[in-house]
């Protein structure tokens, strides 16, 4: 049989592969369906052709799979950000459970008896929707030339209009609908990536799920040459300047929504697709919002609220997890696993804004949290002392470079650089590239009683895993989280042990 582009086949969809496509075989040959789900018998077009498999589209549901559900976005197929909206949320957590398993197995070379051994139940979301506390709309024209925000075509720069995403808080729709308004009635342009020409090019909406703050933040074209300008800077010059037409106006309406705390615009006049700028100006109450955090304890596989909590301030550009919800049961999850008994030495590493750290401070005697942006540094530490968390340091710097440093240096004086040398716990959360392989031999060196894996790729974490284990850890536990409902991104957390010698 000879496969080419467009041409039309029937099949069954049998399994799904780790973007969510449907996966369907005619006579050997593979086809990646994009918004196919397994159980479905569909028409599919060929779009791209390789050696041993091709890309189709979806062309027709012939009979759908059980699993199926109505999507509850219009959007879903066009937008890439709810891959698998189309399949049943129990089915979703399935998918994900058996992701992470499969990508330990094939690439960290675990048993699967192991692994299905030592994982506990997946934490799924009661209400798998509007989970999201930061958005982000790019402004400009339809094809009719109409302004809109929404969001970008999967792939595309080409924007779709919508204003609510089901994902986000309910308050950017009203945000979105205010700026476009003024926008109009005003003549504000917004940008236009072709010409570089036009004012508005994002708007950032960030939601403080516990506290109810809410921050806006304009992203516009303009800025080259100035300097000095930088966030909470309060030079009335600055402050009082009218960066957009008519700006008190839409200031002031912005100002009478429920929660709005901070208002600002951030300044990027560089042609990139880069959204933010590097600097922010406040032109409206705070600069940052606040939020807080409770830590859980875990009862079986139930989470139990405590009355422990960490509130940290968040500022237009800082790392923050955008599901606030499941993030407090995976750091939760990853203290529980640290078990802590208030003497501990913890390093976290990877630490962004000291969010673990801060959380495992609460428990341990002391942590060292390093993270490689300066900036997110500045706030970890601001957040622990208006925590009044007086047992938590920071260090800036790549986690490869700092840990050996510390493990090297010679003659330890201080009974802190030796307990820093070899501490009980080390916390890890890297991003999707995983750990450097320098920082791995390290915590193998340093040899801790604990080492628990935060981790936002299964891939790189199976592959970092089976480093940890054949330099003599062990795997204890696992648990998935599921952060991004509707999406096919899996966040982990895993507990490894010191193998002890065999002493019979
Ligand atoms: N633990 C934090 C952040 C996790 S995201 C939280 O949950 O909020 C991963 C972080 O690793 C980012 O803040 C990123 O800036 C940082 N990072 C990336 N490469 C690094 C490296 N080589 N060394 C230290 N930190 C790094």
């Amino acid at each position: 049989m000879t496969f080419q582009k467009n041409q039309i086949y029937t099949v069954e969809i049998e399994d799904i592969g780790a973007e969510g496509e449907g996966i369907g075989k005619i006579e050997g040959f593979s086809l990646f369906v994009k918004d196919a789900l397994p159980g479905d018998r569909a028409k599919v077009r060929l779009t791209k052709v390789k050696k041993n498999y091709a890309y189709a589209r979806l062309e027709e549901i012939l009979e759908p799979s059980p699993d199926r559900v109505m999507p509850r976005c219009p959007f879903h197929r066009q937008c890439g950000g709810c891959q698998i909206q189309a399949l049943s949320y129990e089915k979703q957590l399935a998918f994900k459970q058996s992701k992470v398993e499969n990508n330990l197995v094939r690439i960290g070379g675990f048993a699967p008896e192991k692994i299905r051994e030592i994982m506990e139940p997946i934490i799924g979301m009661e209400d798998p929707w509007r989970y999201r506390n930061k958005a982000q709309y790019p402004f400009g024209y339809s094809k009719e030339g109409e302004l809109i925000t929404g969001f970008y075509a999967g792939r595309t720069h080409s924007i779709i209009a919508n204003t609510d995403c089901l994902l986000g808080a309910r308050e950017n729709r009203e945000i979105l609908e205010i700026l476009l308004k003024h926008m109009e009635r005003y003549h504000v342009s917004a940008y236009d990536e072709a010409t570089g020409q036009g004012l508005v090019r994002h708007v950032l909406i960030r939601k403080g799920f516990s506290s109810g703050e809410l921050m806006v933040c304009i992203v516009i074209n303009d800025g080259k040459g100035k300097s000095g300008t930088k966030n909470g800077r309060n030079d009335s010059e600055v402050r009082g300047k009218r960066w957009i037409p008519e700006q008190n106006k839409l200031v002031d309406r912005l100002a009478l929504l429920h929660g709005m705390t901070s208002i600002s615009v951030n300044l990027n006049p560089e042609r990139t697709n880069v959204i933010m700028g590097p600097e922010t100006v406040t032109i409206w109450g705070r600069d940052k919002i606040r939020d807080k955090m409770h830590l859980f304890r875990t009862d079986g596989s139930e989470f139990v609220k405590t009355d422990k909590s960490v509130t940290y301030e968040i500022s237009p550009r800082s790392f923050y997890q955008v599901n606030p919800v499941q993030a407090e049961r995976l750091y939760s999850t990853a203290l529980s696993y640290a078990e802590l008994t208030g003497r501990e030495t913890v390093w976290d590493l990877y630490c962004g804004i000291g969010t673990i750290s801060l959380f495992l401070a609460r428990d341990a005697g002391q942590v060292y949290g390093v993270e490689v942006v300066p900036e997110a540094i500045e706030d970890a530490r601001e957040n622990a002392r208006k925590n009044h968390i007086a047992n938590a340091k920071f260090f800036v710097g790549k986690a490869e470079e700092v840990l050996p440093a510390f493990y090297e240096k010679e003659a330890q004086m201080s009974e802190e650089a030796e307990a820093m040398r070899h501490p009980d716990v080390i916390v890890v959360d890297p991003p999707r590239k995983g750990c450097d392989e320098v920082c791995l031999r390290t915590i193998l060196r340093m040899r801790p009683e604990r080492i628990v894996y935060v981790s936002c790729d299964s891939a790189t974490l199976a592959r970092d895993l089976k480093v940890l284990c054949e330099g003599g850890y062990e795997l204890k536990r696992g648990r998935v989280c599921d952060q991004f409902c509707q999406g096919v991104h899996v966040e982990s957390v895993w507990l490894l042990g010191r193998e002890e010698p065999c002493t019979v």
